[in-house]
């Protein structure tokens, strides 16, 4: 193997200890962040995420709760207990874990969470502020891949970074990060004609299409950065992302696993954004 990996894991836990510092550093007595999940129906890939994250808080100090409806629960339920929590003052961020059964009109439910709790960055307000260069809350897959790439000291600036995917949550936000970064941006989606003619010309190519396997070591050009969002569930059971590693791994200077990589970013912006919002909300409420 050629390429030096980018470890998420260790990333991510020399990230906590910071996170554990600024949760002791909170003024106010006694003052804990709080994290409030939301979970509807019993997908398995959702509560291994939820587990996951209700880990990741009890680690570095973070109250976390979680509310759990049943899958024929009703938007208004829904909608009606993130209107309490954003009423909540022990609460500072609210994930609605996806995806929601398709019933349900996922945007207007993420809609109705208060942009201060939006530890996600979903809220049209959050995504809107990072088009307008003034961010809020980042969305936690691309932050967690600008921190990693910011940890391992890899320069964005001037490069050309190339996203395959252009989805809300991931690809759309990750392509304006390297925007704001200084980076020329390409991104490719699923009807892009000729998808090695952009990859093989990137300097860092970030993969977030869901497709195991799409991208191959022969389409990255020698010595880029690889980054690779996607997790997909083999029928074997077992996890992969878009790249494949073993090619891709011969080619690049520098990649991230599936499992190991940007997952494990991704819990620690959702902890990270949960203690900026704590801060913002004592900031704003001296004395509490
Ligand atoms: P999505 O389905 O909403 O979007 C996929 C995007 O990829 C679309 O824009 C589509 O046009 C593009 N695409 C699909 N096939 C393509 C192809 N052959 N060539 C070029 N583009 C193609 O998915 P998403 O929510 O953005 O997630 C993408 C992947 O990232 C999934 O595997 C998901 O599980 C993973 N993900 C990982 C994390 C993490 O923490 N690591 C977080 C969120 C999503």
């Amino acid at each position: 193997m050629a390429a030096t990996l980018i470890d998420g894991i260790a990333i991510a836990r020399e990230l906590y200890a910071g996170f554990r510092e600024r949760v002791k550093a909170l003024p106010g007595r006694g003052m804990q962040p709080g994290l409030a999940a939301i979970v509807v129906g019993d997908n398995p890939a959702s509560e291994v995420y939820v587990r996951t994250k209700t880990r990741a808080c009890a680690e570095v100090g973070v109250h976390s709760v979680q509310h759990r409806f049943a899958a024929d629960v009703s938007e208004d339920e829904v909608i009606g207990l993130i209107g309490r929590l954003n009423a909540d003052p022990a609460i500072h961020g609210i994930l609605v874990q996806l995806p929601l059964p398709p019933r349900l009109n996922s945007e207007r439910i993420l809609q109705s969470v208060d942009p201060r709790k939006d530890v996600d960055g979903f809220n049209w307000h959050n995504l809107g502020a990072i088009v307008a260069g003034h961010p809020r809350f980042l969305p936690c897959t691309p932050l967690g891949v600008m921190t990693m790439l910011a940890h391992e000291k890899i320069a964005v600036e001037g490069c050309h970074a190339v996203v395959i995917g252009r989805s809300v949550i991931v690809g759309k936000p990750m392509a304006l990060m390297l925007i704001a970064g200084g980076a020329t941006v390409t991104v490719c989606n699923s009807k892009t004609r000729d998808l090695r003619d952009h990859t093989s010309r990137a300097d860092i190519l970030v993969a977030a299409a869901g497709r195991p396997g799409l991208v191959q070591g022969s389409m990255i050009k020698p010595g880029a950065v690889v980054i690779d969002v996607g997790i997909n569930r083999l029928p074997d059971g077992k996890l992969a992302g878009d790249v494949d590693f073993a090619s891709a791994s011969q080619v690049a200077s520098r990649i991230t696993p599936v499992p190991g990589g940007v997952g494990r970013m991704t819990v620690a912006m959702l902890i990270a954004n949960t203690v900026t919002a704590a801060e913002r909300y004592s900031a704003q409420s001296p004395g509490r």
